[in-house]
């Protein structure tokens, strides 16, 4: 099993902003910190903008930031967002499966539990759960000059 890109994606963003709640973030900057192209992390940054996950301010001086409060965003609702629109395997989608065996397969239900199991321990993660008291996880992401000393948002 691996996540898209996107969806790693944009759990590393909204770490990224959880670090930074008193600032509005470039794209750009972000990017750099999530060590990805700055297209890729506004893509991201555009559907979590959508999904009510991030505000917007435009202009010379916008960028985004984090429009819940971190304990509010729940990191299972945010992997299916970015994972629903890729079936699991080929028969998860009916339309363009072609396996032969999906009139009797009888994986497909245990993969569809073991991804409810998946989901079900992420639901209980929220992204304040990834961040509150990471002093690590502050040092690489803050963009302040300094980390604070509690680490204890
Ligand atoms: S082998 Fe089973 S689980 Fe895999 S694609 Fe075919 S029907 Fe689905």
């Amino acid at each position: 099993m691996r996540l898209t890109i996107r969806t790693n994606l944009a759990a590393r963003i909204l770490m990224t902003c959880a670090e930074n709640p008193d600032r509005v973030l470039k794209t750009a900057e972000v990017a750099e910190l999530c060590n990805c192209s700055t297209n890729h992390a506004a893509h991201v940054v555009q559907r979590l903008q959508a999904d009510g996950y991030v505000s917007t301010v435009r202009g010379r001086s916008g960028g985004f930031s984090l429009a819940l409060a971190a304990d509010k965003v729940s990191i299972g609702a945010v992997f299916r967002l970015f994972e629903a629109d890729i079936p699991f395997a080929e028969c998860f989608d009916e339309v363009t499966n072609t396996c032969p065996l999906s009139k009797t397969c009888r994986l497909k239900r245990y993969i569809e539990r073991a991804l409810d199991a998946f989901y079900h321990e992420l639901d209980m993660v929220t992204l304040r759960d990834l961040v509150q008291g990471n002093c690590g996880l502050s040092a690489l992401l803050t963009l302040r000059p300094e980390v604070p000393n509690s680490c204890s948002r």
